[in-house]
C-alpha cells in the first residue's frame, strides 16, 4: 500500500495497553464496529450516544441519585427543558414553581406554550394541597425547585410528589443545591431529578453540563428516545471533567457546607443584615424541612441587607475583594451577586423587606471570606 494509505490506518489499538484509574477519553463521532452484522444488530454504532468517559460519568451518576438510568446534556438548561420535552405533549397543563431558574421560566413561556402547553407559576410556599388545587384534569408535570433559586424555599417535595402521583402527575425536581449528595430526590418520590452538573459536581467553574436521573423504566426510555430526537451529546473531555469533579464532591460539599454555615452565622448578627435566607441555619425559613430531609448544605444561600438604596448595594459588591462578582456557583471559589432585578420575572412579588444579595461560599479560609463582608457592609453603612 502506498505510505498515504498506510498513514490513514496505521497506529490502531485494540484492547486498552493499561488501566488507568480514570477511564480513557475516547474521542469518536465514527465507532468502528468489528463485523458487517454489528451494523444493524443494536450494537453501540456512533459516538453521539458516548464512549468511554461518558458512560463512566452516567455510571457513577446513577449510583449518586440512586438512579436506574442518568442522561447527559450540554448545561444544566438543556437538561431541564430536555426532560420537560421528553414527557410533555399539546394539551398539557404544566405547574412551575415560581422561584424556579429564570432561564427555565423564559422556555416554558416561549417555548412550551408556542407548543400548546399552558404554564401557570405556584407559590413556592404552598403545602402540596395548596399545589395541588392548581391542578387541573391536563396537568401532566409539576416542576420543583428546593431550594428555590435566589430566595432558597424550601418545598415539601415528599408531601408534594406524594399527591401528584396520587392524580398522575409527574414531578420533577431542579436538585442543583442539593447537588444529589446533599439531597436524594428519587428516594423521596419524585419522579424526575435534574442537576446543573455545571455547578458542584464539575466545581471549577469551568465547563457545563446537566444530567436527568430517573429511577422508572418508562420514564428511563422516554429520556433515552428524546436524546436521539434532539442530538444531544456532551464531549468526551466534559464529561472528563465532570467526573473528576465527581471524585471530589463529598469532600468539598462538607466545607462549602460549613464554611457557608460559619459565614451565614456570622452575617445574622451584623446590624446591616435583615435576614439570612440559607434553609440550614436554624431559625431560617424551611429549616425544618430541611432538616427532616437533608444530609448537608452546600455554600449557596441569600442575606437580605436593611433597606438601602441602589448604589449602596453597588458599593457593597464593589467593596468585595475575594468574593468575586459573578453569576453561576458551585465552583472553588467565593461569588457575591445582588439579585432584585431578577426577581422582577416572578409572578408572586415577595417583600424581602430589603436588597436580596446572594452568596457562594467558595474553598477559601472562612476568616478571609469574613473579613471581606466586613469591608463590604462597611461600605454599604456608609
Ligand atoms: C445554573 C443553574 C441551572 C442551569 O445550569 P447551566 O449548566 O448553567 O445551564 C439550572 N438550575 C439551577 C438551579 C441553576 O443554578
Amino acid at each position: 500500500m502506498d505510505e498515504e494509505t498506510r498513514l490513514i490506518h496505521a497506529g490502531q489499538i485494540e484492547g486498552l495497553p493499561a488501566k488507568t484509574v480514570s477511564p480513557p477519553v475516547q474521542r469518536g463521532s465514527t465507532v468502528l464496529l468489528p463485523n458487517a452484522r454489528a451494523l444493524y444488530d443494536g450494537t453501540l454504532g456512533y459516538g453521539r450516544a458516548g464512549l468511554s468517559a461518558q458512560f463512566a460519568l452516567m455510571d457513577a451518576l446513577a449510583e449518586l441519585e440512586g438512579a436506574e438510568d442518568v442522561q447527559l446534556y450540554p448545561s444544566g438548561l438543556a437538561a431541564m427543558t430536555a426532560a420537560m420535552l421528553a414527557v410533555l405533549r399539546a394539551g398539557d397543563h404544566v405547574l412551575v414553581v415560581d422561584t424556579v431558574y429564570r432561564p427555565v421560566r423564559y422556555f416554558c413561556d416561549r417555548v412550551l406554550r408556542r407548543f400548546r402547553v399552558s404554564v401557570d407559576y405556584y407559590d413556592p410556599r404552598l403545602d402540596a394541597d395548596g399545589v395541588l388545587a392548581l391542578a387541573s384534569p391536563s396537568t401532566r408535570l409539576l416542576v420543583l425547585e428546593s431550594p428555590g433559586s435566589l430566595s432558597f424555599e424550601m418545598q415539601d417535595a415528599t408531601a408534594i410528589a406524594a399527591a401528584a402521583r396520587a392524580r398522575g402527575i409527574l414531578t420533577l425536581l431542579d436538585n442543583t443545591w442539593g447537588a444529589g449528595r446533599l439531597y436524594k430526590p428519587l428516594a423521596h418520590g419524585v419522579d424526575i431529578s435534574v442537576q446543573a452538573l455545571t455547578k458542584y459536581v464539575c466545581g471549577h467553574s469551568d465547563v457545563f453540563m446537566g444530567s436527568v436521573a430517573t429511577a422508572d423504566t418508562g420514564l428511563a426510555m422516554l429520556m433515552q428516545a428524546s436524546i436521539q430526537d434532539h442530538g444531544w451529546s456532551v464531549a468526551p473531555e466534559d464529561a472528563y471533567q465532570a467526573l473528576r469533579g465527581l471524585r471530589t464532591l463529598a469532600t468539598r460539599l462538607d466545607r462549602h457546607g460549613e464554611s457557608g454555615l460559619t459565614v451565614a452565622a456570622w452575617l445574622v448578627d451584623q446590624p446591616d443584615v435583615l435576614q439570612v435566607l440559607h434553609p440550614a441555619l436554624p431559625g431560617a425559613p424551611g429549616h425544618d424541612l430541611w432538616a427532616r430531609d437533608y444530609s448537608g448544605a452546600c455554600g449557596l444561600f441569600g442575606v437580605v441587607l436593611q433597606p438601602g438604596p441602589p448604589a449602596r448595594v453597588e458599593a457593597f459588591l464593589d467593596a468585595l475583594d475575594i468574593f468575586g462578582l459573578g453569576f453561576s456557583w458551585g465552583g472553588f471559589e467565593s461569588l457575591a451577586i445582588s439579585c432584585d432585578p431578577q426577581l422582577m420575572a416572578r409572578k408572586i412579588r415577595v417583600d424581602y423587606g430589603g436588597p436580596l444579595m446572594r452568596l457562594h461560599v467558595g474553598l477559601e479560609a472562612p476568616a478571609d471570606l469574613i473579613a471581606d463582608l466586613r469591608t463590604g457592609l462597611d461600605a454599604y453603612g456608609a
